[in-house]
């Protein structure tokens, strides 16, 4: 299995070289030449294993040689180990054709610790064999960091650097990346948003010889293995609702369009899925982008779903591959008219789009509302992010195909934003009821690239 950049000018890879770089020379994004297909057959028949051999069978033909068949097994099998619920990814029922896929029940309560958990094996064992050590930079509106923090912690030949926008992330999302106490994770508070976080780290990607001297890997959402570890969820949730003798439509918060898109390639590799919902805050871009085909970038307004306050969705430019009939240079050239403002999809494309996804928007009342209103209509405790998906996913109802919307981080990660809708305090799990009392430790870095390729170039060398 082969990689290929979506810009089209960058050295194709194995999947191992794939997830150890992260973004491409070429500024793109890397993605399966071909996509492995699974027959009906194949569907029906994970109707009966555990969330692990699924997870198995569904990345196996993704990841070539790179691991055997063992390894890939052990893989996985630490890292779901950690999780505190024995499906992994349980589905609740909300209302009648509704329900709720629970992805909140790793380590740090929010669905990026399956992707996270999975990579943080995958490097260790690559890493080991090579004998080789590498910097991991990333930058987080708060569930990222945390879960790579958690995901990387300890490990011999990583040292762990993660950008988080300072004073716009939950309590509980900063505790679990400043409480770590391994000297490999660094926790950078950047004076900024989370976009312009987004931006140093892709800075540093693109200073190849800053790249190249700290040997630099990526884990954000752009990584391709991390895209193939959410691909898993929509199948096992899908057949457990009758897939692939029924078809299912799924809606997802969506910030960086990387889990949303998981449910892309679930679709292309065979899985029926009718709908792909894209659900937004109030930082709508992906919601106005498909509505009018026009992509244009404002200003972030902190919302109280922090993880999707976004305005340049990095995963989307993968959307826009295949919209573009697996065009590098047209989407070169699109991301080109971005850096100038924005861009306009062309007709042929948006309909390419259109054909798969569906968007809305909920703002603020409408988020505290539905959490007020899903806790008395069905006893389940929304975080803000899983509102947003369960108030747009109420548009996009269809009798006879079942809706099953993500939830995408556990209540108690925002328990501020949660009581005050609700008047219910979610109370943290048992396992990590002592986060509040731990001792904290960052440093506050300026937005300026320069200062902080300085800082990681003098962490690492001590
Ligand atoms: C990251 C995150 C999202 C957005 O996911 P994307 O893959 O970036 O679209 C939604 N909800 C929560 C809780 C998150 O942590």
């Amino acid at each position: 299995m082969k990689y290929i950049s979506t810009r089209g000018q960058a050295p194709t890879l194995s999947f191992e070289e794939a997830m150890l770089t992260g973004l491409a020379r070429d500024g793109g994004l890397y993605l399966p030449e071909s996509i492995p297909q699974m027959n009906t057959d194949d569907i029906r028949a994970l109707g009966g294993v555990s969330y692990e051999e699924a997870a198995f069978r569904v990345m196996r033909p993704f990841i070539g040689d790179a691991f055997s068949d063992d390894e890939f097994h052990g893989i996985i099998a630490r890292a779901y180990e950690g999780f505190g619920h024995a499906a992994r990814a349980p589905l609740k029922q909300l209302a009648s054709g509704h329900f709720l896929l629970e992805l909140f029940h790793g380590p740090t309560l929010a669905f990026k610790d399956f992707a996270m958990q999975l990579i943080g094996q995958m490097f260790e064992l690559s890493l080991r064999r090579s004998g080789n050590r590498v910097s991991i930079v990333g930058a987080t509106s708060g569930d990222t960091g945390s879960a790579a923090i958690e995901a990387f912690r300890g490990l011999d030949a990583v040292d762990v650097f993660i950008l988080y926008p300072h004073g716009r992330v939950s309590e509980v999302q900063r505790r679990q990346m400043t409480t770590p106490i391994e000297a490999n994770v660094h926790a950078l508070a950047i004076d900024g948003h989370f976009d312009d976080a987004q931006a140093r780290v892709k800075d540093m990607f693109n200073d190849i010889a800053f790249r190249d001297g700290v040997r630099l890997a990526g884990v954000n959402s752009i990584n391709w293995a991390r895209v193939l570890a959410q691909v898993v969820y929509y199948f096992t949730s899908a057949v457990s609702l009758g897939a692939p003798d029924r078809k299912v439509s799924f809606t997802v918060p969506t910030g960086n369009f990387g889990d949303v898109f998981a449910g892309y390639i679930a679709k292309r590799m065979g899985l029926p899925i009718e709908r792909l919902v894209v659900a937004t805050n109030q930082n709508d871009i992906l919601h106005r982008c498909l509505s009018t085909g026009e992509y244009r970038p404002d200003g972030v307004i902190s919302s109280i779903s922090p993880s999707m306050d976004i305005q340049v969705s990095s995963n989307f430019e993968r959307a826009l591959y295949y919209a573009y009939g697996q065009d590098g240079g047209a989407v070169a050239q699109v991301m080109d008219e971005l850096k100038a403002g924005g861009f306009s999809i062309n007709q042929g494309a948006l309909e390419s789009l259109r054909e798969t996804f569906d968007s809305g928007r909920c703002g603020e009342e409408e988020t505290r509302a539905t959490i007020r209103q899903t806790w008395a209509t069905s006893g389940e405790l929304l975080c803000p992010h899983s509102a947003v998906g369960v108030h747009v996913a109420e548009a996009y109802r269809k009798e006879g195909v079942p809706m099953i919307t993500l939830a995408t981080a556990h209540p108690a990660k925002f328990p501020a934003a949660v009581e005050e809708a609700s008047g219910i305090h979610p109370p943290l799990p048992e396992r990590m009821a002592d986060l509040y009392e731990r001792d904290e430790r960052m440093t506050r870095v300026a937005n300026d690239l320069g200062q902080i390729e300085t800082l990681i170039k003098e962490r690492i060398a001590n």
